[in-house]
């Protein structure tokens, strides 16, 4: 039996999404930039793939920029709203402590330059304000960008608030929303975003494709030089069966969102309620600002890294930080970010679901991670001070 409970990593593709690829792979391999028939017919699906993107996120199809996925959309977006800024004499950013690093090491290159990123500081619960927001803007504040929700503890921001805050002000405002599309309900024109990155392996679509939308008026920079391609803004023939398939899984998700995101909140809440009663165990972020699929905790007194190797011996796929982080022995700059002590956050757990996954799966999970956690402590020699008083609980 295998479990797959990890899906804010990666998801399947949907038979939707493959399906709408593999004519692509066959017959209609043109390049769109090719003048006859091949090409033409090559192109027509890349601009009806473009429309059908846009209408989903309720932007023109001219504001739509396919990448590679969601880090070059991230690197796309930030490093233009920072070369628009200079223009201006305009060097200062806000941004969040728990970002993906897509977004953390584009700002760390932006401050060997001499750009000033302010780092707001995220609550225990995960969640930053838009008045935080507001606070820290300055006359020099040239890009505002906050993720739309983490990936690791599967909080979601008030976007529309902050997105609100940066409108008033005239400051450019990007959200990472890579694990909310196909999961949450986004209108950029409502919740005032001027830039936004997605990638479609986050929402059942094919990996190594993405998009950046970017608001009519705001000039990109190009990260890759060469042909025509994207209105000039981002070169290299495109990858049409991606594309094709990351708009039938974008439009999917889209139809479903509702009822998949109804059925699986309540299998989180399950996961949450029932791994809840472990003794010092502690869910990580708001329960309610939260993404429909996230379940992650901390447990006192163990490694997050012997509970993933146990786990995937009972046939449970799951993660502790982000996919990026495994294998460093840091802990994760997100549950650091939230507070959480070093210790705490090594013992880690994150289980992300979908509307595939069943209540029979949810509670095979609950009994796995209740064994593996009490058999871990039982080797455990933090487990035993704590157990004896000659360490403090944390959680
Ligand atoms: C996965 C992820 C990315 C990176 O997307 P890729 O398409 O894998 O490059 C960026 N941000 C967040 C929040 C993610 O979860």
């Amino acid at each position: 039996m295998r479990i797959y409970a990890d899906n804010a990593a990666t998801t399947s593709l949907s038979p939707t999404a493959k399906a709408a690829m593999m004519p692509y792979f066959d017959d209609i391999y043109g390049n769109p930039s090719s003048l006859h028939t091949v090409g033409q017919i090559a192109k027509e699906a890349l601009t009806d793939a473009r429309r059908r993107i846009a209408a989903v996120l309720n932007c023109a199809e001219a504001e739509i920029y396919f990448t590679s996925g969601g880090s070059e959309a991230d690197n796309q977006a930030i490093v233009s709203a920072a070369r628009l800024g200079e223009r201006g004499g305009k060097k200062h950013i806000i941004s969040t402590a728990f970002e993906h690093h897509a977004v953390l090491h584009t700002l760390k290159e932006l401050e060997k330059e001499g750009f000033d990123v302010t780092y707001l500081d995220v609550h225990g619960d995960g969640l930053i304000t838009a008045e935080q927001v507001r606070e820290t803007i300055t006359d020099e504040t040239c890009l505002v960008t906050v993720m739309y929700a983490n990936n690791e503890i599967g909080t979601v921001q008030p976007i529309a608030e902050i997105g609100a805050v940066c409108r008033e002000k005239g400051v450019v405002f990007h959200t990472d929303a890579v694990q909310a599309a196909g999961h949450l309900y986004i209108d950029v024109q409502r919740e005032n975003i001027d830039m936004l990155s997605l990638s479609a392996h986050k929402f059942h679509g094919p990996k190594g494709i993405g998009v950046l939308y970017a608001r009519r008026g705001i000039r990109l920079t190009n990260l890759i030089h060469g042909g025509a391609q994207e209105r000039g803004k981002r070169a290299g023939t495109e990858n049409i069966p991606a594309i094709m398939g990351m708009a039938a899984a974008l439009e999917e998700a889209a139809a479903h969102i509702e009822e998949n995101a109804a059925k699986t909140a309540a299998l989180r809440d399950r996961l949450i309620a029932g791994i809840g009663k472990i003794p010092h165990a502690a869910l990580n972020g708001d329960a309610e600002h939260r993404l429909p699929g996230n379940v992650s905790f901390c447990f006192e007194g163990i490694e997050g890294e012997s509970l993933l190797l146990l786990l995937d011996d009972k046939g449970v796929c799951a993660s502790s930080g982000s996919a990026c982080t495994s294998g460093s022995l840091d802990p994760s700059h997100v549950l650091l970010a939230i507070g959480r002590p070093h210790e705490v956050a090594h013992g880690s757990l994150r289980l992300t679901i979908d509307h595939n996954t069943t209540k029979e799966e949810a509670d095979y999970i609950i009994d796995a991670v209740t064994d593996v956690v009490a058999s871990l402590r039982a080797m455990s020699p933090v487990w035993r001070d704590l157990r004896n008083g000659k360490r403090d609980y944390i959680i």
